[in-house]
């Protein structure tokens, strides 16, 4: 346990399926009036140094994140667009020196939708975000990072367990008034295998609890059994619970070493993830389609390589 760190994965092509999947299901979700209680079970750190450090030891967001960007015509729109957007407004600097030294994790993804202006009242934005963290370096730098948000008082970052908070959390209290709305991000390391079945448990619980709300798990797609089942029992649990749901994977397919040249065999050991989300906004899914190719295209390594989007619908 806790030997996890998600500096070295920041920025890779699993957080860009997962922070695509979710930029999408929030800009949805945000743009009907009423507050949102918005929950990421396990947040991370918050942000990531791109330059140094852990993620240029590991290189998976110059092979992630970074490669994309660069492939990325002027004229890209959608989903695509909107997350070049998000990356340039935590890098000022990248208009001139062309550098991407923050990359903008999970909770940041979620304050920055929260506080565009058409959320806001006031200077205050209506919507709540509830962060959870275990390790204990990244909870404390997540910790500090909420501090400083623009909108504290409506940040609640915690070190606590994401499955029992998610669990206290639902159903969301219809803070401000209105209608009660929530969205939650799961999103474990699977560095204990007992996570495969916390994260089912956590999904049908969350159902019974508030069966509206917008759930989103992120999972490896690893020669484990339990990994390559998850999707098949989410499936399982959002239909028994009557609720729609969207899947879809991104996979670079794997890189072949070339005599004389080692480092082409090297890069990432993790090839391809899966986003499973029950309740998806209903524009999520032609958003995902429209997007992921030219993902494949700037991340794609070799033999394997593919995009799968498929909705209960
Ligand atoms: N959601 C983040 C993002 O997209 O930027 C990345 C999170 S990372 C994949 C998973 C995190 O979960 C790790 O930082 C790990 O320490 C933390 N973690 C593991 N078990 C946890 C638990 N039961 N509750 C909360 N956090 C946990």
């Amino acid at each position: 346990m806790f030997s996890y760190r998600h500096a070295f994965h920041a920025g890779n092509h699993a957080d860009a399926l997962k922070h695509l999947t979710l930029i999408g299901a929030l800009q949805h979700l945000l743009r009907k009036p009423g507050s949102v209680s918005l929950i990421d079970t396990h947040a991370g750190a918050g942000r990531y140094r791109l330059g140094g450090g852990m993620a240029a030891t590991s290189g998976e967001a110059v092979a992630g994140v970074l490669r994309l960007l660069a492939a990325l015509p002027e004229s890209a729109n959608g989903l695509l667009a909107d997350y070049r957007a998000l990356l340039a407004a935590f890098n000022p600097q990248w208009p001139t020196d062309g550098r991407l030294a923050i990359y903008p994790g999970s909770p940041l993804i979620m304050h920055h939708a929260m506080t565009q202006p058409d959320r806001l009242d006031g200077a205050v934005s209506r919507d709540r975000l509830h962060l959870c963290e275990l390790h204990p370096t990244d909870s404390r730098v997540l910790l500090t990072l909420a501090a400083g948000l623009s909108s504290h008082r409506r940040v609640h970052a915690e070190r606590a367990d994401g499955f029992a908070a998610l669990r206290a959390l639902l159903p969301p209290s219809a803070h401000g008034g209105g209608s009660r709305r929530a969205l939650a991000l799961i999103d474990p390391s699977y560095e204990i295998k007992s996570d495969y079945a916390l994260v089912e448990q956590a999904v049908q619980d969350a159902l019974r609890r508030f069966a509206t709300g917008v759930y989103l798990v992120w999972y490896p797609i690893i020669g484990r059994a339990r990994a390559h089942e998850l999707p098949r029992r989410l499936k399982t649990i959002a239909r028994q619970a009557g609720r729609d749901w969207l899947h879809a994977t991104l996979n670079i397919g794997q890189a072949s070493a070339h005599p004389g040249e080692p480092e082409l065999g090297k890069g990432p050991t993790l090839r391809a993830s899966g986003m499973f989300v029950v309740n998806p906004p209903h524009p999520l899914a032609d958003a995902l389609r429209a997007a992921l190719p030219a993902v494949l295209a700037a991340l794609a390594q070799g033999p394997g390589q593919g995009w799968l989007v498929e909705t209960s619908e």
